[in-house]
């Protein structure tokens, strides 16, 4: 982790000229993320894909404008939310990210997360989920929030996924509800690790 770096903004730059992995030599532009300082939600794709490398903004394709409907339906607005990727630079044709470049990228995702110290992180997708739960299946944890150390995460399938398979579009629909009942819970008591509907329920 860079120790020096005590902001989002120099996350941003140090991730635009970053040359860590092989993924530097295929991308267009790197994309480090988007949001502001006081996100409460913190959602984590992939990787850049084809629009974001050529925009260097995140979720800017047709996976984007599905993830700003997710966002309408629990009323949220995309500026008030910090959006993120496991990986920071697209990988070639859109292939999935390697283990050795997820490690290699690790460290800007542990420093935004740090910085941020988000309410709930969202994880989007198969790769994300396995950031926090490695070798699981999206599949099991889907629309379940649970605390991480000590961390509120909510595994969610990839919107893109929707994009290909129409019935996955109203399970993410319902299952996204999930982030506007931890926003509202007044306390969650982050200590407990198992029992996180329980006490979503309470409210
Ligand atoms: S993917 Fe991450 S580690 Fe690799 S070059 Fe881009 S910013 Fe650096």
């Amino acid at each position: 982790m860079y120790t020096s770096i005590n902001d989002l903004k120099q996350v941003g730059r140090a991730v635009s000229v970053c040359v860590e992995c092989s993924l530097s030599e295929t991308r267009n532009r790197a994309v480090p993320g988007e949001g502001p300082t006081n996100a409460q939600v913190l959602f984590v794709g992939e990787a850049p894909g084809y629009n974001e490398d050529m925009q260097g903004k995140p979720f800017v394709g047709r996976a984007g404008t599905f993830l700003n409907e997710l966002l309408k339906s629990v009323q949220l607005e995309r500026g008030e939310v910090f959006i993120t990727n496991i990986v920071k630079c697209r990988p070639p044709n859109n292939r999935d990210p390697e283990a050795t470049e997820i490690a290699a990228c690790k460290k800007y995702l542990d420093k935004q997360i740090e910085l941020l110290e988000p309410k709930i992180i969202v994880t989007l997708g198969k790769h994300s989920l396995n950031k926090f739960l490695p070798g699981q299946k999206i599949g099991l944890h889907h629309g379940k929030s649970q605390v991480i150390d000590g961390q509120i995460v909510l595994p969610l399938y990839h919107p893109a996924a929707a994009l290909h398979n129409g019935s996955l579009r109203n399970v993410i629909l319902n299952d996204f509800k999930e982030v506007r009942k931890v926003l509202n819970a007044k306390r969650i008591d982050t200590t407990r690790e198992k029992d996180i509907g329980e006490q979503l329920n309470l409210f």
